[in-house]
């Protein structure tokens, strides 16, 4: 799951990828509330982590227009201030959690999946499609019910793929979620993992298929035996 880490401190934002890294997130970073913008209207991503000391603006813009246009991306803000009329703003302004300056990385993770555990947001920790399953946090691909060594980039396929299943997952998503904004994408690279999960998945005997749609993007369906 890619997350969009909008915090000026340079130092914290190494820290945060790290440990962002280490529960499962890719991690795309900006420093400016007018970054942010950009990021957030050019990317689907799961979550947000918005710092409100930003050097342009306070980060709570960002999430008010986010939550004017519609945009529901969970949200967990951080701030240096934490009065109680500061957390109240935040939340009312539609943040989903909300974290006071310093705090520990590893809590933050862990209220990060916990956010992404709530129901609503069609993201589950378990997703299981056929006989392939997907723990989203220890990130274990299970087929047939053994565990599969999957490597990271065809893994986050099968997550979209899993996500969407039964229905199309245009390529664009995938594109994004593997590289995200830094991305150099090759114009066939998404197939390329495509093919190699592909191949994973028939090799482990799974009762699931990727069909390629031509022009849109790809489809897990389950194969009916006989
Ligand atoms: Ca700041």
């Amino acid at each position: 799951m890619r997350v969009l880490l909008v915090e000026d401190n340079i130092e914290l934002v190494a820290l945060l990828k790290r440990g962002l890294a280490q529960g499962g997130f890719a991690a795309d970073s900006v420093g400016t509330a007018n970054d942010a913008d950009h990021a957030v209207t050019a990317l689907q991503y799961s979550a947000v982590v918005l710092d409100r000391g930003l050097p342009d603006d306070d980060g709570l813009r960002v999430l008010r227009d986010m939550r004017r246009r519609g945009d529901a991306t969970p949200v967990l803000v951080l701030t240096a201030r934490d009065g109680v009329s500061d957390r109240v703003t935040g939340l009312r302004e539609g943040a989903d959690d909300y974290m006071a300056k310093p705090f520990a990385i590893e809590e933050l993770v862990a209220r990060l999946q916990a956010l992404l555990r709530r129901p609503g947001n069609l993201l589950g920790k378990q997703l299981s499609f056929g006989n392939v399953s997907l723990d989203t946090e220890g990130r274990h691909v299970t087929v047939a019910g053994a565990v599969r060594a999957i490597p990271a980039r065809e893994t986050a396929v099968l997550e979209i793929l899993l996500r969407r299943s039964g229905n199309v997952a245009p390529k664009r998503l995938f594109e994004d979620h593997l590289f995200g904004l830094s991305g150099d994408v090759g114009s066939n690279a998404v197939e390329v993992y495509v093919h190699r999960l592909r191949k994973m998945l028939a090799d482990a005997g799974a009762t699931v298929k990727i069909h390629t749609v031509r022009g849109v993007g790809y489809l897990m369906a389950e194969e009916k035996p006989g």
